[in-house]
């Protein structure tokens, strides 16, 4: 099926559509589909925006909000808004942030994937265009899109397959691009066609469209937040109220609903045990990122609830059978 055939303009517009509608998104809002994944609209995101006054804020509050600061440095100053860390534990309050009246935007992350970290809260920008990288938990709630510049997506946690991304931007913040800034990373060439400048994703948009039109069946945004609560909730329990067998090392106030870090305390050996009996009881890709380490769960939207109940009883049980 051609990309430029009325049949493909339908199925790409469908999905915009949806999300437009499941999101609420405001007119004034353009919805891209890229590629490049996450990774390739933190470039985009300096070379369309970071020219309007050559810097921008990072708040690096984990592993992916510094790789964007790290792929900005490229096209620009990069302000990092909170002093270097080694660990990422908590989200330090906005009042110690040191934001600079001259940034072009001010970038954060919404959910750390790897460590586990989610704001619970829009960071107040006092006017600066807010970028926020949202690839791990969007569509897990709703949001008010009109207090955004840039919010972007890349499709595989929540969504849909690798290979698309979702950039909702504001109109005003079109036509800024850096003039070295790639054809199909350029924001303002995708928006004036549609996201149908080069040949784009096809089968990965219209599966998308297909989860936006799932969501909007099973409650929209506002029935994923239940979801997440309610299996996020299950979780930590069963982690809190282990009597200390399992831990989590994340502040409460900011333990993300998608993805769930915790250790079993002061035992590696035990934690490739839990690897592998969850494995045959048919649970994979339990174990932390190589860089926290520890185990890790991701509860995105196509985990159920009663999925989630399958993982807290096998914790239950592991910890009957190990906790001495
Ligand atoms: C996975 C992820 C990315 C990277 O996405 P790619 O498509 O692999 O480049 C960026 N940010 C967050 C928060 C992620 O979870």
């Amino acid at each position: 099926m051609s990309h430029r055939s009325s049949h493909y303009e339908q199925i790409n517009n469908q999905a915009q559509e949806t999300l437009r509608h499941i999101l609420d998104v405001p007119d004034n809002y353009k919805i891209l589909f890229m590629q490049g994944g996450g990774t390739g609209i933190f470039a985009a995101v300096a070379l369309n925006l970071i020219s309007k006054t050559g810097s921008a804020d990072y708040v690096v509050t984990g592993s992916w909000s510094a790789k964007a600061a790290n792929e900005a440095k490229k096209y620009g100053k990069v302000n990092l808004v909170l002093p270097p860390r080694d660990n990422y534990l908590n989200i330090p309050d906005q009042s110690t942030w040191s934001l600079d009246p001259n940034a072009s935007y001010i970038y954060y992350c919404a959910n750390e994937t790897i460590n586990g970290i989610e704001f619970p809260y829009i960071p107040e920008a006092k006017g600066i265009p807010l970028v926020a990288d949202m690839s791990s938990n969007f569509l897990s709630k709703p949001i008010n899109v009109s207090k955004f510049g840039v919010i972007f997506a890349s499709a595989q946690k929540n969504i849909g397959p690798a290979g698309i991304t979702v950039v909702i931007i504001r109109d005003d913040l079109l036509d800024q691009p850096m003039p070295s800034c790639p054809s199909i990373l350029d924001f303002t060439i995708m928006a004036k066609f549609n996201s149908l400048y080069n040949t784009p994703p096809c089968f990965c948009a219209y599966v998308m469209g297909k989860v936006f039109k799932w969501i909007d069946k099973n409650g929209g945004v506002k029935g994923m937040e239940v979801n997440a609560v309610t299996k996020s909730s299950m979780l930590y329990s069963t982690i809190d109220d282990s009597n200390g067998f399992y831990s989590c090392p994340i502040s409460k106030d900011v333990r993300s609903r998608m993805n769930v870090p915790f250790r079993i305390t002061g035992q590696e050996e035990l934690e490739q045990l839990f690897l592998e009996e969850s494995k045959k009881a048919g649970m994979i890709q339990l174990k932390g990122h190589r860089s926290v380490g520890g185990l890790r769960a991701s509860l995105y939207n196509a985990v159920s609830i009663s999925d989630t109940k399958v993982l807290t009883d096998f914790m239950a049980e592991f910890r009957a059978k190990y906790h001495k």
